[in-house]
């Protein structure tokens, strides 16, 4: 199988982040998770075709990524494909539809479209991302996605996907639907994901890992094969975009990760195993750059050991896991964070791993020192999530009660910008 690695370029203006679990911290306060608002979205794709692909298979092949989220139950992501944009979107006329390579003002993302963009032989990824990238036998993106959002807006406006056609990429349809529904899930505001995957793994192994669907679809490297989603992506979306009753439904497994002199630890990654199931689910410490090495996980009923391992070096920049890992000398990659190792559990005050258990519409509240101890705290009740994020006041602080709000026309181009492109290289085999 194909195994491809993703990357992150990271366009925009500051106070855009990346974040363990989602992927862009907005709000006022900058801690609040960016959704879009509306979970019914509709794409609009173009009527080109896809290199080698003729129109028809490339927009099958995009229902089906697109399909590998909608069907997600928690969620209420419902993405469907709306009218055409009527034209065949090249290097010709792109600029008219995404966003314009490094420019500060023109980003076509307040015109009622998400255009889903075939470029037929990577030409328009060469404008973004240089001439060789997306072009000729030695191309390395496969595509790219990003949503827009108004600094300091807890919601997205608008978002595209570019998918590259050229054929010298040789990638089967199965995994240009994983790579498409991968870029989707970025689109959506989702960040990549670590689970429990060897820490010291390194590109060049190629997802050694014994069952590729061990490996979320939201992993660094493209090593998933079904065409599915893994549990810790249905839980990461279904925080995001959750059905009325999912957080009663699950568990709230939350608390704070420090040193044994009480620091936090910020950009660890986080992970619990459920005993009964096998599912893996993960989050980074201090997610929400709160300073206090804060994580939550919203968990099915279970049965669950707690793990804390180092973020992988290579996860740095446009294979970022978390906030602090976006340069290969950022938080996640220093003490205390890069000190965790392969593999810290969590046991409380004895020497055997704690176990954890969670019921439906409850917490239960930790405590996690680097040396495995802490504290465990059980509630019968769960802590709002707009509460934590402070969401009522971070957004109407800025959107006009909850992203409705008409900013002027300059702010307007001073304060959209593009959060993340991300985008796999083809790893040459
Ligand atoms: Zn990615």
């Amino acid at each position: 199988m194909l195994k491809t690695l993703a990357t992150t370029l990271i366009l925009g203006l500051p106070g855009t982040l990346i974040a363990g679990g989602p992927l862009v911290l907005e709000g006022s306060n900058g801690q609040v998770p960016a959704t879009y608002a509306n979970p019914e979205i509709i794409f609009n794709f173009e009527t080109g075709a896809l290199g080698p692909r003729d129109n028809d298979t490339a927009d099958q092949l995009v229902r089906d990524a697109l399909a590998i989220w909608n069907i997600i139950d928690t969620s209420t992501i419902n993405i469907t494909q709306g009218t055409d944009v009527p034209v065949d979107i090249d290097e010709t006329n792109f600029t008219s539809y995404i966003p314009v390579p490094d420019s500060s003002t023109v980003h076509n993302d307040d015109d009622g479209l998400n255009p889903i963009v075939y470029d037929d032989d990577g030409g328009i990824i060469d404008e973004f991302f240089g001439i060789g990238q997306g072009t000729g036998p030695d191309a390395t993106v496969v595509g790219f996605a990003a949503s827009s959002i108004l600094i300091g807006s807890c919601f997205f406006t608008e978002g595209f996907a570019v998918v590259n056609g050229n054929s010298d990429l040789r990638i089967n349809d199965t995994d240009l639907t994983l790579i498409v529904a991968h870029e989707i899930g970025h689109y959506l505001g989702l960040d990549h994901s670590q689970t429990d995957i060897d820490n010291t793994e390194l590109f060049i192994q190629r997802c050694p890992a014994f069952d590729d669907d061990d490996y979320p679809l939201m992993y660094p490297y493209a090593c998933r094969s079904s065409q599915n989603t893994h549990a810790d992506d249905n839980v990461a979306l279904s925080t995001l975009y959750p059905t009325d009753d999912f957080f009663q439904q699950q568990g709230q497994l939350m608390g704070t990760f420090v040193t044994t002199e009480g620091v936090a630890v910020r950009g660890a990654n986080l992970w619990v195993e459920n005993i009964q199931t096998g599912e893996i689910y993960s989050i980074v410490s201090d997610y929400l750059k709160q300073f206090n090495g804060f994580f939550n996980l919203m968990l099915p009923p279970g049965s669950y050991i707690l793990h804390a391992n180092s973020i992988n070096i290579e996860f740095f920049g446009g294979s970022s896991v978390g906030p602090y890992a976006n340069t290969p000398f950022d938080v996640s990659f220093l003490p205390p964070a890069s000190s965790i190792g392969a593999d810290l559990v969590f046991n409380a005050d004895g020497s055997v791993p704690e176990i954890i258990n969670l019921e439906a519409g409850m917490s239960v509240e930790i405590v996690f020192r680097t040396d495995g101890s802490g504290s465990v705290t059980t509630s019968d009740t769960q802590i709002d999530l707009a509460q934590i994020y402070n969401s009522a006041d971070a957004c109407n602080a800025t959107a006009g009660g909850g992203g409705g709000g008409t900013p002027s026309l300059p702010l307007l181009a001073a304060l959209l910008c593009i959060p993340a492109y991300r985008l796999y290289t083809k790893h040459r085999i």
